[in-house]
């Protein structure tokens, strides 16, 4: 049966975004973990039922590849939904406190996202649209698993300004106001991955700039009035990665910060980045396939498929035991069990 919020107590907070908090609770009936997301919807009751309607989409989701979803419920003024708890936690907390992510580790991720956005689009229909690192998700049994996929229209609706806004994930042509495809969520992946392998988002005004000479002074974040709220988005995408930066510990980036609009224009003027660095040579198997994530023309841009097919994912000799062995070496899973 679908889980409640009074079969749930708290344990301790495992993250917050833009649109949500999310805390790891022990449900009392069922006797294990698991992660509950509370968001804040600003919605009349009937609008409220018709979101916690859409979300029992969700229950139809099942693959190994998907984060797993328990029930959702209403909580005040949020909505609640109780999740598989991914014990490794997301892989944008992993690389901000463990360094890059090791080059055969990212192609089991690119692997793992490949397979549950097909799960999506083949079985249900849905386009992800939100593919980023702190959406891929893994746990100690060596699994990486997508979250956070658009499958409630009202859900968007009601809390478009925070939720599914602009994002500097975001393809060159979704940024020209283009509609979603499954390849905007390949380009979307094709950042991701070289922002594991770096252990820092791609984007800057200085490309070659060295990690070791990052000492950029942190901006607190001022709203335009001027702008409408989906455009102050991307703003605050864009400065969580000035923060964690300014913060991190291996992590470094552009010595000026670039604005927002700067960065969207960037995305759709600029050549694609490239999976490279001054500090280490990747794989040339690896560097191929994120440049067939990121053709800037969706046309030429590969699709799942025939990235699946790609010498980097079939060449590949990591098994889901390294996966294991890597996800329960990472010193930020280490701390909580100790
Ligand atoms: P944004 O709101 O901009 O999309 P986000 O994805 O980080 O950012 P949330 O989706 O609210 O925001 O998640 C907050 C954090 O909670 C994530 O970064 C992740 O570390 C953690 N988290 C989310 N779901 C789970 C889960 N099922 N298991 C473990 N940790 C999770
Ligand atoms: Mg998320």
């Amino acid at each position: 049966d679908l889980v409640k919020d009074e079969d749930l107590s708290i344990l301790e907070d495992l993250g917050a975004g833009n649109g949500g908090t999310v805390t790891k609770v022990w449900n009392k009936k069922r006797g294990c973990v698991m992660a509950r997301k509370l968001i804040l919807v600003d919605a009349k009751p009937s609008v409220r039922k018709q979101i916690l309607r859409e979300l029992q989409i969700m229950n139809d989701c099942s693959s190994p590849y998907i984060v797993e979803y328990y029930g959702c419920f209403s909580v005040d003024v949020h909505v609640g939904i109780a999740l598989e708890l991914m014990d490794a936690g997301s892989l944008d907390h992993i690389y901000r406190h463990n360094g890059p992510v090791p080059i055969d580790i990212v192609g089991k991720v690119a692997e793992a996202v490949l397979h549950g956005l097909l799960y999506l689009y083949d079985v249900h229909r849905i386009i992800h649209r939100d593919i980023k690192p702190s959406n891929i998700l893994a746990n100690t049994q060596g699994q990486i698993k997508i979250c956070d996929f658009g499958v409630s229209g009202e859900l968007i609706n009601s809390i478009a300004n925070t939720f599914v806004g602009t994002s500097t994930y975001m393809s060159p042509e979704r940024i020209q106001g283009a509609p979603y495809t499954i390849k905007s969520d390949v380009w979307s992946l094709g950042i991701s991955l070289i922002e594991l392998a770096l252990g820092r988002f791609p984007f800057s005004d200085s490309p070659e700039a060295d990690p070791e000479e990052d000492d950029e002074e942190e901006e607190e974040y001022d709203p335009d009035p001027t702008l409408p709220l989906n455009t102050q988005r991307p703003k605050l995408d864009a400065l969580k990665h000035e923060r964690r930066k300014s913060k991190g510990v291996s992590l470094g980036g552009g010595g000026h910060t670039m604005s927002i609009l700067d960065l969207l224009q960037h995305i759709v003027n600029e050549p694609a980045p490239r999976l490279v660095s001054k500090r280490k040579t990747f794989p040339s198997e690896a560097v191929t396939f994120v440049e067939n994530c990121l053709y800037k023309d969706p046309a030429e841009r590969k699709s799942p498929q025939e990235l699946l097919a790609s010498d980097w994912i079939v060449k590949s000799k990591v098994t889901q035991e390294d996966l294991r062995a890597w996800a329960l070496s990472l010193s930020s899973v280490n701390k909580e069990n100790k």
